[in-house]
């Protein structure tokens, strides 16, 4: 991050409608820094997209990192185009390679209830539904170690071990604390199941405890995993921070936005807090093949990843005023996608939420 406020930006808009969502995105990154008076300079990349697979038989260039490593964020928009390349190949070759070698250790997504987007959960409205979860994105569950011994036979015994480390659970829980710290409600859950899983769940609650000391602010308690996804539905309001492993994370950050309506308008960020590599900004929505080239597609999904990524560089203002901005237009029903029952075309809404910036 530089002093004067003036950042670069890797942009990658990808596959399918990634390429219509993000212009929007930018459209509304350039309303923002004139208000706000922090600068963008955004490089434009056509890799991580299958387009690029079919030209070049891979989906990057080998010098990738050298391209992108030194930007202060990455705003990314879809990658996947199944019918030309196996979402596998597109997948691996592109986002997960940003994740690892980016270290990006932090999965973000903010679960929020917008004004006119139908809430599965009965008589919830905007403002009872408003937090945070924060996924640990590099170990845990997610370990590869493990197999299979007598494999094909009766005796066939599976194993694949969990691997917490202190590093890796500390640094996590240093993001959500810190996170909880600058929030309002100063409230922090840890996801658990120490009861059934007992060697490193109490680890992670032992973590925990060892942290919140650090951090006298913040008033933090914790649930099993199974009565926290029934909570998510039953007391979405009780939520300001929820931390969690890499599985129960991995649960938790489709639960919480499945909570708040439409896939249309969710974000994400994948973080490196450190700031030794940029960190990644992304919708949750993937490329959506089905409605792609039509120019429908919600851009809000996109548009708020570009508020979490000013979070992230220090531009707290600027990204509040991008989440009013969305629940302004949100609010009116002819400014609305069609998969929120409303006529407007993409372009229509971006439009709208850059100019409520204005
Ligand atoms: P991924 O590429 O992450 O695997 P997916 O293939 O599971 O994603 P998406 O591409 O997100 O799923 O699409 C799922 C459904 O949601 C599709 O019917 C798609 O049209 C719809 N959808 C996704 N994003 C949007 C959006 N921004 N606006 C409107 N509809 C969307
Ligand atoms: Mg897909």
């Amino acid at each position: 991050m530089d002093q004067d406020r003036s950042y670069r930006i890797a942009v990658i808009p990808g596959d399918g409608i990634g390429k219509e969502v993000v212009p929007e995105g930018l459209r509304v990154l350039q309303a923002v820094s004139a208000r706000y008076g922090c600068r963008f300079r955004f490089d434009d990349f056509d890799f991580a997209s299958c387009d690029y697979y079919l030209r070049h038989g891979k989906m990057m260039p080998d010098d990738w990192k050298a391209l992108i490593g030194g930007h202060d964020a990455i705003f990314f928009g879809a990658v996947g185009w199944p019918e030309a390349v196996p979402d596998h190949v597109s997948l691996w070759g592109s986002l997960i390679q940003f994740r690892r070698e980016f270290d990006q250790y932090v999965n973000l997504r903010p679960v929020k209830l917008m004004p006119g987007v139908p809430c599965p959960l009965a008589g919830r409205k905007p403002g009872d539904i408003d937090f945070y979860v924060v996924r640990e994105n590099t170990e845990g569950e997610y370990s590869s170690i493990g197999g299979r011994i007598f494999p094909g036979t009766e005796r066939e015994v599976v194993m694949q071990e969990t691997v917490m480390t202190r590093v890796g659970v500390d640094r996590i829980l240093k993001f959500a604390f810190e996170l909880a710290e600058r929030r309002e409600k100063k409230h922090l859950t840890s996801a658990t199941k120490s009861n059934g899983i007992s060697i490193t769940m109490p680890y992670w609650d032992e973590r925990v405890e060892a942290m919140a000391a650090g951090y006298p602010a913040v008033r933090w308690d914790k649930y099993h995993i199974d009565i926290l996804a029934a909570h998510f539905v039953q007391h979405p309001d009780w939520f300001d921070v929820v931390v969690a492993s890499n599985l129960f994370g991995d649960i938790l950050s489709d639960l919480g936005p499945a909570c708040t309506g439409t896939i249309g308008i969710a974000p994400a960020g994948n973080i490196n807090p450190d700031r030794k590599f940029p960190s990644l900004f992304e919708p949750v929505h993937g490329s959506a093949p089905d409605i792609a080239g039509k120019g429908i597609a919600n851009p809000v999904g996109q548009i708020w990843s570009a508020a979490l990524m000013l979070d992230h560089l220090g531009e707290t203002d600027a990204a509040a005023a991008i989440v009013a901005a969305i629940e302004t237009v949100l609010a009116q029903p002819h400014l609305r996608t069609p998969d929120l029952g409303g006529p407007a075309d993409t372009v229509t809404c971006g439009r709208a939420i850059a100019d409520a910036l204005r």
